[in-house]
């Protein structure tokens, strides 16, 4: 019997060009997605509006799971069934697995303090300097700085004061995540993994035997990887791939959004692949 195959995928660094957000490479898969009704879920440190924004100019309607995997987003009449969730806003269903984004400042700034670090964090930048940073023009970096439960940060960070902070803010239940450009701080209680997995079974129920297959570059991507039936790892642009020990994940000889538009359409057609794998 055939299975429902669901995507899940990460933006920055797999969809999204790294340096430049381009998607266009990779509008064949997209569009063939799109035509064969397969749901694209974006599962990224992006928040609601960026990730709606991306929705938007591909022309995809999904659930999206934003700010690695502090909530899902859920459109209100996207599923039949009744399922439990945290609140209605905006015309979705939003079940939150993480803190506000206030409490998350306040820790975040108040560790930096007492390990005398340098970094700062998005809700500290205007937008101009947040686009000097990212690479972000105005309504990008407003859309950018839109966080809801997570709160990135920029700066020189060596990779010892990043640990310090990491077990800092353990403390306080929360956690660091590092993407592909920056490190991410959020509640200890969510990750893109939880996030997949929740999302994962409202399919099930909705639709009954599903496959679901997960696309990411970066070590954020690991937990969401290893929930999905079918992990795909992208390199780097340089051709290297993140450092994640799991030997289920494929190491994909794929290269952000030319290399997941290689990757996806070889998946869409083939039923094999499907047929033969593992729930
Ligand atoms: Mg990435």
């Amino acid at each position: 019997m055939s299975r429902r195959l669901i995507l899940f995928t990460d933006l920055d660094g797999t969809l999204l060009e790294l340096e430049t957000y381009d998607y266009r490479p990779a509008r064949e898969a997209l569009s063939r997605l799109n035509a064969q009704g397969i749901p694209l879920v974006f599962c990224s440190s992006k928040t609601r509006a960026e990730q709606e924004f991306y929705q938007r100019e591909m022309g995809i309607r999904a659930p999206m799971i934003v700010e690695n995997g502090s909530a899902i987003l859920i459109p209100d009449d996207y599923f039949s069934r009744e399922f439990d969730y945290s609140r209605a806003a905006g015309g979705y269903k939003v079940i939150e697995l993480g803190a506000g984004v206030e409490e998350i400042r306040q820790e975040t700034y108040a560790a930096r303090a007492e390990l005398q670090l340098q970094f700062r964090g998005y809700g500290e930048l205007s937008l101009a300097e947040l686009g000097a940073w990212t690479g972000l023009d105005g309504e990008a970096a407003a859309r950018a700085q839109a966080r809801q439960y997570s709160e990135t940060i920029v700066g020189e960070l060596s990779a010892e004061d990043a640990l310090r902070l990491g077990h800092a803010l353990r403390t306080k239940g929360l956690v660091c995540a590092r993407g592909s450009r920056f490190i991410t701080v959020m509640s200890a209680a969510s990750d893109k993994g939880k996030a997949v997995g929740r999302l994962s079974d409202l399919y099930r129920r909705e639709v009954g035997g599903i496959i679901t297959a997960g696309f990411g570059d970066g070590a954020n991507d690991a937990p969401m990887l290893a929930v999905v039936d079918l992990p795909f790892l992208l390199q780097k642009p340089g051709g290297d791939w993140e450092n994640i020990s799991d030997p289920r994940i494929k190491k994909a000889m794929a290269i952000g959004p030319a290399g997941w538009n290689r990757l996806v359409c070889r998946l869409v057609e083939d039923e094999r692949l499907r047929d033969h794998s593992e729930t």
